[in-house]
């Protein structure tokens, strides 16, 4: 891509971002309604482990979604989802994306599945799902149902990769290998699914350059979405128990591993995130991360210095 074409591509921020492509997609802004499915996690059951991911909390990296109910009502979740929107003063709108984000949302019969789902997909100010899952959780009939609903309206499948190298993922006890991760990718570009990966910057004793490596390597597959998270050291976890062992990187160092990565990411790939939502009253490090608005306003200043945008570096195949 040429200087500054992306001013004419993606708006005025110099990447592509996920709001710029909603307001294209959908014609407006879209909220997300975060929902609580009740499924758990086969990283956190016994049926994979028991200890679940050494970062994760006991909410499953859902603790801002709507808590579920045992009768499994989604429509309820969702108006009260969006009641809770106007109530903060948000400026809501007419659609929304029904967001299934706590522990893994794959990981039931599929009879449940269709259930919860389909109450969402008919739900009329709901215009798509996104679904957060592990790569370990599928099978033919749930790839088929996903298929199905993304026949009605848009279903993304995200999914928590958070590193390419196979030591982290044994440290962080991640419970799944990288060609489970790209086999599930390939089944659900079969059908035209939007696939979103979560990545984590900052995972214990991983270097700059193995963060950019994961990038490369995202680059080489099919995928349409990326979030990049910060690693939150949340109390209750065994990461907390690691405090000490592994550098948490300041704000300088986070600032410009995005930067790289921006500028090396595929133009095509759409950034849902760029940094996270750790829940502050869990969070132990770093303390930084607290003030988000601070952490994106200096990425977006240090962007326009640096003169970078999102592709700058990109070849196809990595670099
Ligand atoms: S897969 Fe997700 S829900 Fe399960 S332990 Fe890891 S982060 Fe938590």
């Amino acid at each position: 891509m040429k200087k500054n074409e992306h001013i004419r591509r993606w708006g005025e921020k110099p990447y592509y971002s996920l709001d710029y492509h909603l307001k294209k997609t959908f014609g407006e802004k879209v909220y997300k309604v975060a929902l609580d499915g009740g499924m758990s996690c086969p990283n956190r059951d016994g049926t994979v482990s028991t200890g679940g991911c050494i970062f994760c909390s006991n909410g499953g990296s859902g603790d801002f979604a709507i808590k579920h109910d045992s009768d499994n009502d989604i429509t309820k979740q969702i108006e009260s989802g969006i009641n809770s929107l106007k109530a903060n003063g948000k400026f809501v709108g007419e659609k929304f994306i029904a967001y299934f984000q706590s522990f893994s949302n794959t990981y039931a019969p599929v009879s449940y599945l269709e259930n919860i789902f389909s109450q969402a997909i008919n739900h009329p100010l709901i215009c798509a799902l996104s679904i957060a899952t592990r790569p370990d959780c599928f099978n033919e009939e749930i790839y088929d149902l996903i298929d199905r609903l993304n026949h009605i309206k848009p279903v993304w499948i995200e999914l928590g990769l958070q590193t390419m190298h196979e030591e982290t993922s044994a440290l962080i006890n991640r419970g799944y290998t990288l060609n489970v991760f790209e086999e599930t990718v390939h089944e659900l570009r079969k059908r035209n699914i939007t696939v979103i990966v979560h990545v984590i910057i900052g995972l214990p004793h991983e270097t700059e350059s193995d963060f950019f490596k994961t990038i490369a390597y995202l680059n080489t597959m099919d995928i349409q979405g990326i979030k990049l998270q910060l690693l939150h050291v949340l109390k209750n976890t065994a990461l907390a128990g690691m405090i000490g062992n592994f550098h948490i990187l300041t704000q300088d160092e986070y600032i410009d591993i995005l930067c790289g990565c921006i500028a090396r990411l595929s133009p095509d790939i759409v950034i849902h995130r760029l940094t996270g939502d750790g829940p502050k009253d869990l969070l132990i490090a770093p303390e930084w991360s607290k003030n988000k608005r601070l952490v994106l306003n200096t990425l977006s200043h240090e962007l326009k210095v640096r003169g970078i945008y999102q592709g700058q570096n990109f070849r196809n195949g990595g670099f």
